[in-house]
């Protein structure tokens, strides 16, 4: 028979299993040779190159041009387009290069979704082939930085209200208006930019130098430090036709531009939460308080799980997001749901790191309270928390509330 015994004291009882703690479910498993290939170089790029430097960045208020030329020679720029000296990988590496990019920083990772998703995607999406041919292969080598303009002052939730328009002069364009927000805004060469016109919305490809337009650097940021913010001023900047997309007209254009990289960012936020999670679960284990582990607590623990828990969630909805994406099957409320749920995943979790680490948590010597500042931004851009809620009501019920 079998006798009761006393439960087994916790420092007797087995230790772990061998689990990854970043990847419970074994997301890396899934992955196929050249999609862990990709993740192992941008994960060295982000040890060797990023986390070194990116606290001084950080604190400099600092994007670190330096590292473009690697970015590109890695074929992280415009990584999903086939042709025209981009790498042509598929959805899920375009993922895992934004996880690992923003396990570095949420800046980073802004800066090649923004060059990828925003700015050469429309251009091989809706561009002429000469306009792909003249951009696209330059912008791959990052010899060519991009940016989007389509938020503009009076309020980035609702597109539609555009105020920046074009009207024609001849056989060119006259673009008047301002965009705000603008990541990579006055260090970018070549601006997207959505403006309304007598036919409906239409993108331009305004270069920089081009008279009457000015891109200066939005200050005093608390959030995405490492990463270049601007507003876009246009006064009567003659624009030919050869540098308008000739591919799309209406909101359309835009908002396909941002599913793109929504979807990037669903993956990317991960990466912010992974490197929040790593360093607690280091920082507990040598904490020592009350004569023990701080990790040695059970409300820690539970904190910890929790944390867990909602990275492994999110890991998974990402991966099927990205098997979507490559079927050719992810709507827009696919998009909505995965960044909506991985960005406060992330936020919620960088917050709660940062007062695990108590005074500590309040110092970028550690990385939460930077991950968290970032989200913050993160949680706002390419659609707030609200607008995707929204766009999931709407899909379910088929009434527009916005
Ligand atoms: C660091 C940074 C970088 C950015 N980079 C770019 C970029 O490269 N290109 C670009 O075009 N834009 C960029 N943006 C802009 C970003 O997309 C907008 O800030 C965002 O869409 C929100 O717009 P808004 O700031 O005008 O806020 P608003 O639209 O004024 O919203 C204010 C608040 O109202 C809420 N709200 C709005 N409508 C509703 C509603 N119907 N019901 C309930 N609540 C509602 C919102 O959720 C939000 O909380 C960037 C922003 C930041 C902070």
């Amino acid at each position: 028979m079998v006798k009761a015994t006393a439960a087994t004291p916790a420092a007797a009882s087995p230790a772990r299993t061998g689990l990854d703690p970043l990847d419970l479910y074994g997301v890396r498993a899934q992955l196929n040779d050249e999609e862990r290939l990709v993740q192992d170089s941008v994960a060295r790029l982000v040890d060797q190159e990023i986390l070194p430097i990116i606290q001084s960045c950080f604190e400099e208020h600092r994007f670190p041009k330096e590292l473009i030329p690697q970015l590109a020679s890695l074929g992280l720029l415009g990584s999903s387009i086939r042709g025209y000296d981009c790498a042509g990988l598929n959805a899920v590496c375009y993922g895992l290069i934004c996880q690992e990019l923003e396990r570095g920083d949420s800046g980073i990772r802004s800066f090649v979704s923004v060059q990828s998703s925003l700015c050469m995607y429309p251009i091989f999406a809706f561009g002429s082939e000469e306009q792909k041919r003249r951009y696209l292969p330059r912008m791959a080598r990052g010899e060519l930085i991009g940016c989007f303009g389509l938020t503009e002052p009076q309020g980035g939730s609702d597109p539609a209200n555009m105020k920046t328009h074009a009207s024609k002069r001849g056989g060119d364009w006259v673009l008047n208006g301002s965009k705000m927000w603008i990541t990579n805004g006055a260090i970018a060469d070549l601006a997207v930019v959505w403006a309304q016109t007598p036919e409906g919305i239409r993108g331009f490809l305004i270069e920089r130098g081009a008279s009457g337009f000015s891109a200066p650097e939005i200050q005093h940021k608390f959030s995405l430090r490492a990463s270049v913010t601007a507003a876009l001023f246009f006064d009567n900047v003659v624009v030919p036709e050869s540098q308008v997309l000739p591919g799309v007209t209406g909101l359309r254009g835009p908002l396909s531009c941002l599913t793109q990289a929504r979807y990037g960012i669903s993956w990317g936020v991960i990466g912010a939460a992974q490197a929040c999670l790593r360093q607690l679960l280091d920082y507990t284990a040598t904490r020592t308080l009350f004569g023990r582990p701080l990790a040695a607590n059970q409300t820690i623990q539970v904190r910890l799980a929790e944390m867990a828990r909602r990275i492994t969630a999110a890991q998974l909805l990402a991966l099927q997001l990205a098997r979507l994406k490559d079927a050719g099957a992810m709507q827009p409320a696919h998009v909505s749901l995965a960044k909506w749920n991985n960005c406060r995943m992330a936020l919620d979790i960088a917050r709660d790191c940062r007062d695990m680490l108590g005074g500590a948590g309040i110092s970028a010597e550690y990385a939460p309270i930077r991950h968290m500042l970032n989200l913050e931004s993160v949680i706002t851009y390419e659609g707030t928390e609200s607008i995707h809620q929204l766009s999931i009501g709407r899909e379910l019920t088929g009434i527009n509330a916005f």
